[in-house]
C-alpha cells in the first residue's frame, strides 16, 4: 500500500468513526425529525449531509461537520491528486504532519506563520 492510500484509508475510516458518532448523539435527540436523519446519515453524498446538518441548531453539530469537510476535503483532493500539498506555498507537507493530521492543510512553515497571524489578529480584538 502506498503512502497516500495508507492516509486515504485513514481518512476514510475517521470519517466512519466520526459519522457513528453523530449518529449515536442524533438518536438521542427528542426530535423525531433529528432521528430519522441519524438512520440516513451513512447513505448521504457528503454534500448533502453538509447541507442538512447545517440546518440542525445543535451546538455540538458545528463540531462534527468542521471535521467532516476537512476529511472530505482531503479525500477529494486525493481523488484530485492535489493531496498533501501547502494550502499557502504549495510546497509538499511535512509526512510526519499528515502522519499527525491527515487533514493538514498546510506546511509546517506557512502554518507557524498562519498561527502566528490568529494571535496578531487576536490581539488586535482584545
Ligand atoms: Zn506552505
Amino acid at each position: 500500500m502506498s503512502q497516500l492510500e495508507r492516509f486515504k484509508s485513514r481518512l476514510i475510516s475517521e470519517r466512519e468513526l466520526q459519522l457513528a458518532t453523530l449518529q449515536m448523539t442524533l438518536s438521542k435527540e427528542h426530535d423525531a425529525e433529528v432521528r430519522k436523519l441519524a438512520c440516513n446519515i451513512f447513505t448521504m453524498e457528503a454534500d448533502e449531509l453538509d447541507e442538512v446538518i447545517s440546518k440542525l441548531e445543535l451546538s455540538y453539530v458545528s463540531k462534527f461537520r468542521k471535521t467532516l469537510q476537512a476529511i472530505d476535503a482531503s479525500l477529494c483532493q486525493i481523488e484530485i491528486g492535489l493531496y498533501g500539498f501547502c494550502a499557502d506555498c504549495e510546497q509538499a507537507i511535512e509526512a510526519e504532519l499528515l502522519k499527525r493530521d491527515p487533514t493538514t492543510q498546510r506546511c509546517k512553515r506557512c502554518n507557524s506563520l498562519h498561527h502566528q497571524h490568529d494571535t496578531d489578529n487576536r490581539r488586535v480584538l482584545l
